[in-house]
């Protein structure tokens, strides 16, 4: 048994810069999930922590989770970042929690060194000149903490930092990087999801956190015990165990691929989304042409080559097996990013791509999100219904498979791409996102044209809440979920009744939350979610206690649940040719009939019936009795 009962939580008022510890018994709050939503309800904070594993033996443990409402879902969000709680934990305590809002823009610091005491610091920051600087906007922010900073701390800090889209816009994300005796590496890591960058910065003045120490505490380290934990359940040792369930992430020899970019385009074959999904309307043999020769021939053959064959892999910053941050030189390969800023944006080389997600990355915008707002906003210059000038751009994109040249065509819609993203982060912009791309979407839908709404694709939630969708063409990815664009629903190829559907995202919600709350890296899900409760129940006890508290923090989110009927009538394309495409391709169900002939009869009437029963599944599930 451990002998940590509490979770202690610095709270650290911006404005004033005065903190305080406060200490929240384990038990009633189990980690940075629940005790997050505790303190959002009562502060409106933005909560940043570790799960109560950091610092031990199992991989994936030290994630650092970010928790508070949302800027641009307008809801209770959780957002996470791979390795950072690692240099968290030597600050010896399990949250932070920022409340009140720096009059300047500033860098927050924070060093635990040989001492009871954190000391803590609010230094203003020229936050738009230095976003000019070296490489630019969060790497340069990240890169001035340091220099300010660095030689303060004994051990190698970590620095979060914040772009100029926390600034201009809804959803600016949180970014990282690993630093390595003094050095920041290339395997930057996001908490991208949520807008927290904006959150952190435009509610509170923080620009970036500078955290680390010298803090010990007592973290479960015996590799003996975890070792007959493992043997116990699946007759392997823990590392052997750890290897065979993050195959995907490191080295998949039945593809001769790794990652998520590796693995993923490798598979996608027909389920291949491009040119702002307009290819949901292609036939089969069209979509297995443009993954044939686009995809395998070219992107994915240029990422083998240059990035698995090479071995350019590292990890998050935590000891990990995975080594999933792909790399080719300073450019990370996930598959989310390199798709809606690859493909979804007529993007199928990696110059190109490496272009317009570096300038995201730089702009420290969420990068699904803004991949999928910059595909729509071409489609609309491609359809005329916007015109390049009013877009601050020179030229149309090419949206078409005909003719395309893969290399100089992809290049033409990255240029288009990255001045899309510079007209973002102007202060008097022309694609003002400030209040979020589904108000946007809407003024311009309600003063130039309806079809601009039509075809862009998102997830909305409240009046204007919005997320783009993860990047997989099945229906759980527009479910109408508390928490949509991460994980928390099924997003599995079968057809599953919209019912059971909403069911199973539930389930999804509950085992996702539950890794979540401890600060474990998804990519270890395979046996985090089976053997983590016995895991607290041998470490904290209370296993009953520890499983009954995820449910009720799942309902708590969910009785929240402000989804919005789809919007756009291409989220309900996106379900009907989905259903479509799998008639044809041998699901004979009854089930995938009716619902195919009730999309066939009345599209609308269908959409709405099939949004309110997944919404009806997840409810039957997620209720507190
Ligand atoms: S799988 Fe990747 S993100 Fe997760 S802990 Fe390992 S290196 Fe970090």
């Amino acid at each position: 048994m451990m002998q940590q009962s509490h979770l202690k939580t610095l709270f650290v008022d911006s404005d004033t810069g005065f903190y305080k510890v406060n200490r929240y018994e384990i038990g009633k709050a189990w980690g940075p999930v629940d005790l997050g939503i505790h303190l959002s309800k009562k502060y409106d904070s933005l909560n940043i922590g570790t799960g109560l594993l950091a610092g031990s033996i199992f991989p994936g443990s030290n994630r650092l989770i970010f928790s508070g409402f949302s800027p641009c879902w307008h809801g209770f969000f959780i957002s996470s970042m791979g390795g950072a709680g690692l240099i968290f934990d030597n600050l010896g305590i399990n949250m932070l929690s920022i409340v009140g809002k720096a009059n300047t823009p500033s860098i927050l610091y924070l060093n635990r060194n040989h001492g009871e005491e954190i000391e803590v610091e609010i230094v203003p920051v020229r936050l738009r000149k230095t976003w000019e600087e070296g490489k630019k906007g969060v790497y340069a922010l990240m890169q001035q903490a340091l220099d300010i900073f660095g030689d303060r701390y004994e051990n190698d800090p970590r620095v979060i930092a914040t772009g100029p889209a926390s600034l201009y816009t809804d959803f600016g994300a949180i970014g990282s990087a690993p630093i390595r005796k003094g050095e920041i590496t290339h395997a930057d890591c996001w908490a991208g999801r949520g807008g927290f960058g904006s959150k952190m910065l435009q509610q509170h003045g923080i620009a970036a956190i500078i955290y680390g120490g010298t803090f010990a505490d007592e973290d479960f380290r015996d590799r003996n015990v975890a070792d007959t934990w493992f043997q116990d359940r699946y007759q392997m040792k823990l590392s052997a165990k750890d290897m065979e369930a993050t195959t995907k992430y490191r080295y998949d020899p039945s593809f001769n691929t790794g990652g998520t970019f590796g693995v993923n385009y490798a598979t996608i074959k027909d389920n291949i989304i491009a040119f702002n999904y307009r290819t949901i309307y292609w036939t089969d043999e069209e979509r297995n042409k443009l993954h044939q020769d686009f995809i395998v021939n070219h992107y994915l053959k240029q990422f083998n080559e240059e990035t698995i064959e090479k071995k350019q892999q590292k990890t998050c910053g935590e000891p990990c097996a995975a080594v999933c941050k792909k790399l080719n030189g300073e450019f990370k390969k996930d598959y989310e990013p390199y798709q809606t800023m690859g493909p979804l944006c007529g993007i199928f080389d990696q110059r190109a791509a490496e272009l317009v997600n570096m300038k995201a990355d730089s702009l420290g915008f969420d990068a699904i999100s803004v991949g999928g707002v910059l595909a729509w906003l071409m489609e609309c210059l491609y359809e005329g219904y916007i015109k390049p000038e009013e877009l601050g751009v020179q030229d149309k994109p090419i949206f078409t498979i005909e003719n395309f040249d893969v290399v100089e065509d992809s290049m033409f819609n990255a240029n288009i791409a990255m001045e899309l993203l510079d007209e973002m982060v102007k202060p008097e912009s022309r694609i003002n996102l400030i209040e979020g791309a589904r108000k946007y979407a809407r003024n311009l839908a309600r003063n130039k044209d309806k079809r601009i709404l039509d075809i862009f694709i998102y997830n909305a939630y409240a009046r204007h809440g919005w997320i783009v969708p993860n990047q997989y063409w099945t229906p759980g990815v527009l479910s109408p979920m508390s928490i949509m664009g991460k994980y928390y629903m099924n997003y599995g190829k079968e057809f599953i009744e919209p019912r059971e559907l909403g069911r199973e995202n539930a389930r999804r919600m509950i085992k996702e939350l539950m890794i979540d709350n401890l600060g474990i890296c998804r990519f270890h899900r395979a046996w985090a979610e089976d053997l983590i409760p016995d895991i607290i129940d041998k470490l904290f006890g209370n296993k009953e206690g520890f499983l009954k508290s995820i449910e009720l923090t799942a309902s708590r989110i969910h009785s929240r649940n402000a989804s919005i009927f789809w919007e756009a009538e291409r989220n309900a394309d996106y379900i009907q040719t989905f259903i479509e495409k799998r008639l044809r391709q041998g699901d004979n169900s009854e089930i995938t009939k009716l619902w195919a002939n009730k999309f066939k009869t009345n599209k609308n009437e269908a959409a709405l019936e099939f949004w309110y029963e997944i919404h009806k599944g997840a409810h039957e599930v997620l209720r507190e009795f």
